[in-house]
C-alpha cells in the first residue's frame, strides 16, 4: 500500500516539475493547447447563451451587481434579465460591465437598457455598456429607456463616445465596426409621474415604468416584467411604497432594495466620535430615502410575492453579523428569502 502511496507522489511530484520547467522555459510550446482550449470555453459559452436566447417559457434575471454606494466587495447596481430572445440591462453602476462580461452574459445580444434614476450607482457605466457591447459583436440596435433625463444623458454619451468610436471605425473599417450600431436609441417616458406607464411590448413581453419614492431625486422608477403569466418587478430605489406593493401582487420574484436603519443609527455619533462629520452627514440623510427590511418583509408578504431577493445593500451583509441583522428584520414573510450576491442567476420556470 504505502509503495503504491510513494510511487503516486512521486509521478505527481514529477508532473509538477515537468509542468514547471515547461511552462517558465518553453512556454511557447503551451501556445496552441492554450489557445485551442480558450476557444473552446468560447464557443460552449456561445452555444449555452444561444440556447438561453432560445428558450420561451423562463424568465432569467441576473443580479450581476448588488451594492449601494456603501463601500465594499460588489459591484453596483445592476441587473440582466434574459426573456424569449432579449437581453436587457436594468440599471448599470460602476463595474456591472466588467462583471457581466466575467459572467459569461451575451453582451453583444443586448437589446434594452432600462434606468430607475440618475443617481452614479445605477448608470456610472452606461457609455461603458453601449461602447463595450458594440465591440464585441452587436449588430442589433441598442434601446435606452428611462424617465426625464435619458435623452440629454444620450447626447451626453454619443458626445462622449464620439472620438473613441471614430478611432475604432478608421481603424477596423466599416464591415467591422457598424458606426451605426455604436449608439443608444433613447426612449425617454412621460407619462409615469404619479402612477405607471408600459412602455414596452413585443414577442409576448411587457415592460411597465411605475412611480416610486426615492424624494428628493426625481424622477425614480420601478419596472415590472411580465411575459409567459410570469411576473418579475425590480424595485429601484424608493421607501416603503404603494405603487410597487400594487405592482408586485402576485410577482414570482421581487427584486427590492434594503437599508438597515438600525445599523446605521448606530453608526453616527461614532462617525462624529471619529471626526468624520461629511460621512455622518450622508449616513444620515440616506435613511429616509430607501426601505428597512421590516417594510420589504410587509411589503413581500401583502403583496404575496413567490420569492423576494434582496439587494442594493446598505450597507452590504458580507459579515455574519450583518446578514443575521437584516435576517431578523425580515420577519413576517414567509416565502423564499435570497441574500443575493454579484452574479447569481434565478430562474422563473
Ligand atoms: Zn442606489
Ligand atoms: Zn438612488
Amino acid at each position: 500500500m504505502k509503495k503504491i502511496l510513494y510511487s503516486i507522489l512521486g509521478l505527481a511530484a514529477i508532473l509538477l516539475v515537468i509542468g514547471f520547467v515547461v511552462t517558465t522555459f518553453f512556454p511557447e510550446k503551451l501556445v496552441p493547447f492554450m489557445l485551442n482550449q480558450q476557444l473552446q470555453r468560447q464557443m460552449a459559452l456561445v452555444e449555452k447563451n444561444n440556447e438561453i436566447l432560445e428558450d420561451q417559457e423562463s424568465i432569467r434575471v441576473y443580479t450581476v451587481g448588488t451594492a449601494s454606494p456603501m463601500p465594499g466587495e460588489r459591484v453596483q447596481t445592476g441587473t440582466g434579465v434574459i426573456v424569449n430572445g432579449h437581453f436587457f440591462m436594468f440599471d448599470v453602476g460602476d463595474g456591472v460591465v466588467q462583471k457581466a462580461e466575467n459572467m459569461g452574459l451575451p453582451l453583444n445580444r443586448l437589446d434594452g437598457i432600462f434606468i430607475t434614476h440618475w443617481h452614479s450607482d445605477h448608470m456610472m457605466d452606461l457609455p461603458s455598456l453601449i461602447s463595450r457591447s458594440w465591440l464585441l459583436g452587436r449588430t442589433k440596435d441598442l434601446h435606452l429607456y428611462g424617465p426625464d433625463g435619458t435623452d440629454t444623458l444620450n447626447q451626453a454619451i454619443n458626445q462622449f463616445l464620439h472620438i473613441e468610436n471614430r478611432h475604432r471605425l478608421d481603424h477596423h473599417g466599416h464591415e467591422t465596426m457598424d458606426i451605426s450600431k455604436a449608439r443608444a436609441i433613447a426612449h425617454e417616458f412621460k407619462n409615469v409621474q404619479g402612477g405607471k406607464e408600459v412602455i414596452y411590448q413585443q414577442d409576448g413581453i411587457t415592460i411597465t415604468a411605475f412611480d416610486v419614492d426615492h424624494s428628493p431625486i426625481e424622477p425614480a422608477v420601478g419596472y415590472a416584467i411580465e411575459y409567459n403569466g410570469k411576473k418579475v418587478v425590480i424595485s429601484g430605489d424608493t421607501k416603503k411604497n404603494d405603487l410597487v406593493l400594487e405592482m408586485a401582487e402576485n410577482a414570482d420574484l421581487l427584486l427590492h432594495e434594503v437599508i438597515l436603519n438600525s445599523l446605521l443609527k448606530q453608526m453616527e455619533p461614532r462617525l462624529k466620535q471619529f471626526g468624520m462629520t461629511r460621512n455622518r452627514k450622508i449616513v444620515h440623510d440616506i435613511q429616509d430615502y430607501h426601505t428597512p427590511p421590516s417594510e420589504v418583509a410587509e411589503i413581500a408578504s401583502k403583496a404575496n410575492v413567490k420569492k423576494l431577493v434582496l439587494h442594493h445593500f446598505a450597507p452590504p451583509p458580507d459579515f455574519r453579523v450583518v446578514k443575521n441583522l437584516y435576517q431578523k428584520e425580515l420577519s413576517g414573510y414567509d416565502g423564499e428569502i435570497h441574500f443575493s450576491n454579484d452574479g447569481d442567476v434565478f430562474v422563473i420556470e
